[in-house]
């Protein structure tokens, strides 16, 4: 689990923003905007067997489980500039607060890798950067991972808890598929081409 990208990351009504029709019909197809094909997207029929005929709800509780380890959150340089901005920290807190959030890089991505809870996690159990949180904190729970197969959707169930009690937002397969595959094409654009493609 610790290697794992699921157990840290955030609530957040991962409301859809406007797409064009086009845009949208994009990202059904597994491609970017500009017609690439994205990395590690899913399809319609992948979403739909992991899924098997249940309907997909969820609202986030805000039980804070998804920012406690062990796992991973991956920031960008821009996110850890726009959080020290935030928090408004001394350079002497600020590097402190650095040297506890990122423990390695990879694909240009600055990994915070714990087995506790995430850094940013206040001690009421909210995050302390949510206007900044990076985009693996935006977009939980659409993510690959969590759709790719019956398996991973089982996990998600039993994980999440605005999963779990079943009367949350409905969320229909397109949507499903049209938010994990932007999540997936805003990840992969925060990696160098060409590299292998972390995803989420
Ligand atoms: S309900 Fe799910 S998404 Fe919301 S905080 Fe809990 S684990 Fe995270
Ligand atoms: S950055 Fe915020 S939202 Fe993301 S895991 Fe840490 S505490 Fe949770």
């Amino acid at each position: 689990m610790f290697e794992s990208l699921k157990s840290l990351i955030h609530r957040t009504a991962a409301t859809a923003h406007p797409l064009s029709r086009d845009t949208e019909q994009h990202y059904v197809a597994g491609k970017s905007s500009d017609g690439q094909k994205i990395p590690h997207s899913v399809s319609m029929l992948q979403v739909q067997q992991a899924l098997e005929d249940e309907a997909f709800r969820w609202s986030c509780t805000a039980c804070g489980k998804c920012c406690r380890g062990p796992g991973v959150v991956y920031f960008t340089a821009e996110d850890l500039e726009n959080i020290r901005a935030a928090l408004k920290l001394s350079d002497a807190k600020w590097e402190r607060l650095h040297t506890r959030l990122v423990q390695r890089r990879k694909n240009g991505l600055f990994l915070h890798q714990t087995a506790k809870a995430c850094a940013l996690l206040g001690k009421d159990g909210k995050c302390t950067v949510y206007e900044v949180r990076p985009l693996q904190c935006r977009t939980f729970p659409f993510w690959t991972s969590n759709f790719e197969s019956r398996e991973s959707y089982e996990w998600l169930k039993d994980f999440c808890p605005g999963v779990k009690k079943g009367d949350g937002e409905e969320f229909s397969l397109r949507t499903i598929v049209v938010e994990t595959n932007r999540t997936e094409d805003g990840f992969a654009r925060l990696q160098p081409p060409g590299s292998k493609t972390l995803y989420l």
